[in-house]
C-alpha cells in the first residue's frame, strides 16, 4: 500500500494477499490450521511466526488479515485485530488491559451489552467503575484518579445520539495516564477520525456499516501495534474471540463499497432530518449535525457529517410509536443498524427495556422515542412513507 493512497483506495486495496493463483477477488482461507513443510518449521513458527505465516485460525488467518489490515489502513491505526462479534471486541478491548484495583471512568449512555461489562463483568472482577454523563467535561474531570487505568465512551450514544467532546476527554484522561477506548460505531469509519481525535483504542462493530447489509457479525479492534500485539492479541487468541475467515471476506467486500454507502445513507439520513425537523407532530428530532442538536457544535469538530442515524419524538408516547412503526411500508421492524435496508426501531420496549423507567428518563429514552437507521432506498419513497406512516398515527 502506497502512504499516498486516500481512504477510498485504501478502502478497495489496502491488506490484499495474493495468492500464487493470482485471483481478483480476496480468497477465502477457510481453513482452521495450516502445515508445516518439515519439524523444524514447526517448531520455528511456535516461536515466532513471521508476517505471512499462520498456525490456527484462533490466533490468525489470511482472509481475516487482510480484513485487519485493510481496517487500519483505512482507520490510519498501526494495527487491528478481528473478533467474531462487536461485544467480542468491546470485551477484549477493555478486560485485556484491566485487572483488579484498576479504576475506569466510562460514559453512561452506554449500548446495552456494553454496560453489561462496565457495570457487571468488571465489577465482579475487582475493577471499579465510575460513570458519568458523557456530555459534562467538568464530571469527566471530577472522576478522574491517579489509578484511573482506562476510559470508555461511544463517541455518539444509542439511541440519543449525544455526542461526547472526544478530544477534551481525551486531554483529560491523558492527563492521569489512562488509555482511551473509544466505541466508535455510530459515528462510522467514515466520518470519525478517533485516533486523530485522541482516542487510543477505537473499536467498532463491523455487524454493522462495515457489513452493512445484514448478514455477518463481526468486530475489531484498532491501535498501536504494542497495544494490539502485546495486550491484546495474547488474552483473544487464547480465549476464542476470533472472526471467522468466511466473516472477515464479507467484511473485505462491504469495505469496498463502505464509502459510497455511508455517504449515500448520510445524504438522506440529512434530508428525512431536515424534512421532519418543526413537525408539529413530533417532540424532538434529534440528528447530530442538525441545528436544534445540543451538542452541534461538538458534532461538527467530531465528525466530518452526522451520520446515518436519527431519533424521532412522537408526542402520543408509545402508542403513537407504535402506530407509526406498524404503518410504515418501506422501513423494517428490527433493531439493526447502518444496514442497506432502513430499520426503525422502538428503544424503550426493545433494546432498552431492561432499564428502569428511572434509567430510561435519565437517558432520554422517552416512550415516544423511534430511532431511524437510514437505508439506501431512494430518499423521497422514504420520506412518502414516513409522512403517511405519521399521518396513520
Ligand atoms: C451493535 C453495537 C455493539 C455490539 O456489536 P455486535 O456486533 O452486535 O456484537 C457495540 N456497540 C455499539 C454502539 C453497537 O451499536
Amino acid at each position: 500500500m502506497s502512504d499516498k493512497w486516500n481512504t477510498r483506495t485504501r478502502a478497495v486495496h489496502a491488506g490484499t494477499r495474493r495468492s500464487q493463483y493470482g485471483e481478483v477477488s480476496e480468497a477465502i482461507f477457510l481453513t482452521q490450521g495450516f502445515v508445516y513443510d518439515t519439524a523444524e518449521q514447526a517448531e520455528e513458527r511456535f516461536l515466532q511466526p513471521g508476517d505471512d505465516e499462520f498456525i490456527y485460525a484462533r490466533y490468525g488467518n489470511p482472509t481475516v488479515r487482510m480484513f485487519e489490515d485493510r481496517i487500519a489502513a483505512i482507520e490510519g491505526a498501526e494495527d487491528a485485530f478481528a473478533t467474531a462479534s462487536g461485544m467480542a471486541a468491546v470485551n477484549g478491548a477493555l478486560t485485556s488491559l484491566l485487572k483488579a484495583g484498576d479504576h475506569v471512568v466510562s460514559s453512561r449512555a452506554l449500548f446495552g451489552s456494553c454496560l453489561y461489562i462496565l457495570d457487571d463483568v468488571l465489577k465482579r472482577f475487582g475493577v471499579d467503575v465510575t460513570f458519568v454523563d458523557g456530555t459534562d467535561i467538568d464530571a469527566w474531570r471530577a472522576a478522574m484518579r491517579p489509578d484511573t487505568r482506562a476510559v470508555f465512551l461511544e463517541s455518539i450514544s444509542n439511541p440519543t445520539l449525544e455526542v461526547i467532546d472526544l478530544k477534551a476527554v481525551a486531554e483529560i484522561a491523558h492527563s492521569v495516564g489512562a488509555t482511551v477506548v473509544v466505541d466508535n460505531v455510530f459515528a462510522s469509519p467514515v466520518w470519525s477520525r478517533a485516533l486523530e481525535l485522541g482516542a487510543d483504542v477505537v473499536v467498532y462493530s463491523a455487524t454493522k456499516h462495515i457489513d452493512g447489509q445484514g448478514r455477518c457479525l463481526g468486530g475489531v479492534v484498532l491501535g498501536t501495534r504494542e497495544y494490539i500485539r502485546k495486550t491484546l492479541e495474547p488474552y483473544l487468541k487464547h480465549t476464542g474471540g476470533a472472526m471467522s475467515p468466511f466473516n472477515a471476506w464479507v467484511m473485505l467486500k462491504g469495505m469496498e463499497t463502505l464509502d459510497l454507502r455511508v455517504r449515500a445513507m448520510t445524504d438522506s439520513a440529512t434530508q428525512i432530518a431536515e424534512a421532519l425537523e418543526g413537525d408539529a407532530r413530533l417532540a424532538r428530532v434529534i440528528f447530530p449535525h442538525l441545528a436544534s442538536h445540543p451538542q452541534v457544535e461538538v458534532a461538527k469538530r467530531m465528525m466530518e457529517r452526522g451520520g446515518t442515524v436519527l431519533s424521532i419524538d412522537l408526542k402520543g408516547g408509545q402508542a403513537a410509536a407504535f402506530r407509526f412503526l406498524n404503518a410504515l411500508e418501506i422501513m423494517t421492524i428490527s433493531n439493526n443498524l447502518g444496514d442497506a435496508k432502513s430499520i426503525v426501531t422502538h428503544p424503550a420496549t426493545t433494546t432498552h427495556q431492561r432499564l428502569s423507567v428511572d434509567q430510561r428518563a435519565i437517558l432520554g429514552i422517552t416512550p415516544g422515542l423511534v430511532r431511524i437507521s437510514v437505508g439506501l432506498e431512494d430518499c423521497g419513497d422514504l420520506l412518502n412513507d414516513i409522512q403517511q406512516a405519521l399521518e396513520a398515527v
